[in-house]
């Protein structure tokens, strides 16, 4: 069976988190995206999901995740509510699971969760019938955006085998860099990763991934370079002396990006902060696959969202 599945959930499927799929299950992934985007550029499959009702239940900001969640759930006739969390009654003071029960009551049948708190899909999932989907908790997980951005890497480098991919920046706040790092290493990568030592502890001697103490060591030669915002909401500016300083010994730029193999694309989440982690002329430059991720984002979810609910 494709996704986590939690037995005392019962039927409903869930994604919440990478750990537990097989490299056959990513693949699978993404090649139902392509058929997604397919469809999806077709018109196709407009009613594949008419039967079920998305709800978004984002607690934490969101632009790209939430808006192509809304658009893939619709894509395939969905209905959709959004919990708009700031004009519910989770202002009143009401808990997570008191809002999801309510959600699914009222007939929600699939939740998009994003929560500050790491753990809250899996407490979503325990508690509720609904099929749960994380859409980023905490510093844990971040399943959908590890599914897309090996979805873009696949499409740019062809198969991760023995490939190196550099993620460098504020890795230990990331739930980005966490998710990716279980599907690359899955899907055959070497992961290095960099930044400066307060960011990269503890992710010594995990199989697949190799810690580098300076830039020029965490790029060199890689084949593909993902950077990362710094998580300043998760106290992250704790780790170094400023950003400036930061941005000295760790911003990424056309320059630096040489020590790369050649032509070697850059990759980040979004929100960049542009002159920090990295140049706008990077960002924005032919080395940039930071458009193809949001991209992909859209055809990436309409996969989950069909998977988890059986559809696909
Ligand atoms: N959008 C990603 C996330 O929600 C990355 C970031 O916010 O830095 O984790």
């Amino acid at each position: 069976m494709i996704l986590d599945t939690l037995p005392a959930a019962g039927e409903r499927r869930h994604l919440l988190d990478v750990d537990r799929l097989e490299r056959a299950e990513i693949e699978r992934i993404c090649d139902v995206a392509v058929e997604m985007r397919e469809a999806r550029a077709a018109r196709a499959y407009r009613s594949l999901l008419e039967s079920e009702t998305v709800g978004l239940a984002f607690y934490e900001g969101s632009t790209r995740t939430r808006v192509s969640f809304e658009l893939a759930a619709k894509a395939l006739g969905a209905t959709v509510v959004d919990l708009g969390v700031a004009g519910s009654s989770v202002g009143k003071g009401e808990s997570l699971v008191d809002t999801l029960r309510t959600l699914e009551r009222t007939g929600v049948t699939t939740v998009v969760l994003r929560h500050a708190a790491s753990g809250a899909p899996y407490l979503a999932a325990r508690t509720t019938g609904l099929a749960v989907v994380n859409a980023g908790d905490g510093m844990h997980a971040h399943p959908t955006q590890a599914l897309l951005d090996a979805l873009t890497l696949r499409e740019a480098l062809g198969a991760l085998d023995g490939r190196t991919i550099a993620i460098v920046g504020d890795v230990g706040h990331s739930r980005v860099a966490r998710s990716n790092l279980g599907t690359l290493v899955r899907l055959g990568a070497r992961v290095r990763i960099g930044g400066p030592p307060a960011w990269v502890r503890g992710f010594e001697g995990r199989p697949g991934v190799s810690v580098a103490t300076s830039l020029a060591e965490a790029l060199d030669g890689a084949d593909a370079v993902m950077t990362l915002r710094v998580q300043l909401e998760r106290a992250a500016g704790g780790g170094v002396p400023s950003l400036r300083e930061y941005t000295r010994r760790w911003g990424l730029d056309e320059d630096r990006m040489r020590l790369a193999a050649p032509g070697a694309p850059i990759l980040h989440p979004g929100p960049t902060n542009e002159g920090v982690e990295l140049s706008a002329e990077l960002a924005n430059g032919p080395r940039s696959l930071i458009g193809r991720q949001v991209e992909n984002g859209v055809p990436v979810r309409m996969a989950i969202l069909a998977l988890v609910t059986g559809a696909a």
